[in-house]
């Protein structure tokens, strides 16, 4: 049983209040917690008798960009330091803040700040996301399992195989369905690997009919117990379009074999500019366009992202009154180069192996050096509901429209995010670019993602803000918050940028 479960299953939120034992009132599970433990989330705990954020509240330095270094904390009643953070702008994140609950109640930090003239307010809170999921694009050929193939992890469906992208295969995991529409090992099993995912840490995922992959946001992905190295330099087609000119001269006739689309040069249209001989080859697949062939192979772990091990196999006789001769010298590559094969035709017209030709090495190698790293990407996906855009308005559709507007920006943890046009808040985010760790969870089971509004000071107020509650970055340093727990300062990871200038300089213009 995995730690989450464990944690799951200890909890009991009817368990009757005792004495000494304190309500956290931080999402809708109300733990009831002993002096010196914490809640069934592990986010809260009861300290000397009070509700207490167990992890600092994170403020990013902008000025710094110091790619993650922190100072040392600030514990509740100390004066802040400030070694780093005065250096320059700063950015308080969600990380930490708290979540305030039930729904009314004004969002744990709303934070004033003068930028370039400009008065601006963030809103802070830890989001608690029912609705929410990830996204995962697997940089890989290989075929890891069917469109619509469930996923599992802990053995529990958490998710399935989605529409595969250019040299990537698409996972969609999580959502409501999973976490809470099934059974509670499923909603478990989902929570966990969500979490995981989100705070880049490694998680076995199993395709059913397909392979075992190792996915960990930035990484490169194992695929049965394979770690992938590279990303293909294109489809089979592409690749003979970016390459003919390499192998002019060199060779009679190429193939790039590719799940997808092989490639044949001496039909391809890149090779027919060029002058490129007809050669009599017959492909066993479904003619696209001219030296473009789908199917020529199912998918799979072989050349390509095909079965195959032999590429011969998908060659029919050759056809001498095509140009078919003894001698004729035929390449055989993968669309990532990694596998290549050289043959030339003896007297019945049957290609043989023959030693890789030192002449071909670059153009080979060039196919691997143009591709890029393989890697797993993971974007968290959730939906910011009522619940949460209660704590930054009275009249929560004014901020839905003001997102929409581009009048207020979005972050997590400091991170840009892409919200989907439409209705309500639905946010994109890289995990890579959010703080590690930033993510948490609540037995509901739901995901713990921080979340971050900023404005101009008068839309806050205009859109119905909590006016009364904003406070200034220097106070909250000082004081922190209603949960009590030290601050830290951090440098705001390389390439986040902030605030939101261009934005809100658009947005002042728009006035
Ligand atoms: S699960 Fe966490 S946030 Fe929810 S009541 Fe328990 S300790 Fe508080």
């Amino acid at each position: 049983m995995s730690e989450l479960a464990e944690r799951f299953e200890t909890h009991d939120p009817g368990e009757k209040q005792v004495a000494e034992k304190i309500r956290c009132d931080a999402c809708p599970v109300m733990c009831y917690i002993a002096e010196g433990r914490t809640g069934a989330c592990d986010r809260y705990g009861n300290v000397g008798g009070r509700i207490v954020r167990m992890d600092p509240l994170t403020i990013l330095d902008h000025a710094a960009e110091t790619g993650g270094a922190v100072v040392p904390f600030v514990a509740e009643g100390e004066a802040w330091g400030g070694e780093l953070v005065n250096t320059g702008r700063r950015f308080v994140t969600a990380i930490g803040a708290g979540t305030t609950y039930p729904d009314y109640k004004p969002a744990p930090f709303i934070v004033s700040q003068e930028v370039e003239g400009v008065d601006l307010v963030t809103v802070v809170t830890e989001g608690i996301f029912s609705y929410c999921g990830v996204k995962v694009k697997i940089d890989t050929d290989r075929h890891i399992g069917d469109e619509t193939a469930t996923v599992r992890s802990e053995g529990e469906a958490i998710g399935h195989v989605t529409t595969g992208e250019y040299g990537s295969q698409m996972l969609s995991l999580g959502g409501v369905h999973h976490l809470t529409g099934g059974s509670k090992a499923e909603g478990r099993a989902t929570c966990d690997a969500l979490l995981n995912l989100c705070n880049r840490k490694p998680v076995e995922l199993a395709i059913d009919g397909g392979a075992t992959i190792i996915v960990e946001a930035g990484k490169a992905p194992v695929i049965d117990g394979k770690a992938e190295h590279r990303m293909r330099v294109g489809c089979g087609s592409a690749t003979i379009g970016m390459f003919a000119t390499q192998w002019r001269g060199l060779v009679d006739e190429v193939v790039v074999v590719d799940d997808h689309i092989t490639g044949v040069v001496s039909e391809h249209q890149a090779g027919k500019v060029l002058g490129w001989q007809d050669t009599g080859i017959k492909i066993i697949g479904r003619r696209s366009t001219p030296g473009r062939y789908f199917k020529v192979s199912e998918p799979g772990l072989g050349w390509g992202g095909t079965t195959i091990s032999d590429p011969l196999s998908i060659l029919g006789d050759w056809n001498p009154k095509k140009g078919a001769r003894p001698g004729l010298s035929l390449l055989m590559v993968s669309t990532t180069g990694e596998q290549f094969a050289y043959y030339e035709l003896d007297d019945q017209l049957k290609p043989v192996e023959k030693p890789f030709p030192e002449r071909l090495q670059k153009s080979v190698g060039l196919i691997e050096d143009n591709c890029e790293p393989a890697l797993c990407t993971v974007l968290f996906i959730g939906g910011a509901g009522g619940s949460l855009r209660a704590g930054v308005t009275e009249n929560p559709v004014n901020l839905t429209r003001s997102v929409q507007g581009l009048k207020t920006y979005v972050t997590v943890g400091g991170a840009p995010v892409y919200v989907w046009p439409g209705g309500g808040i639905t946010l994109m985010v890289d995990v890579t670019r959010v703080p590690e760790g930033a993510f948490g969870y609540v037995p509901t089971p739901a995901l713990v993602a921080p979340i971050e509004f900023t404005m101009r000071r008068d839309d806050y107020v205009r859109l119905g803000g909590y006016e009364s509650e904003i406070r200034s970055v220097e106070d909250i340093l000082a004081k922190g918050g209603e949960y009590l727990n030290p601050r830290r300062g951090a440098g705001a990871p390389a390439g986040n940028p902030w605030p939101p200038l261009a934005q809100l300089r658009r947005a002042n213009g728009a006035k």
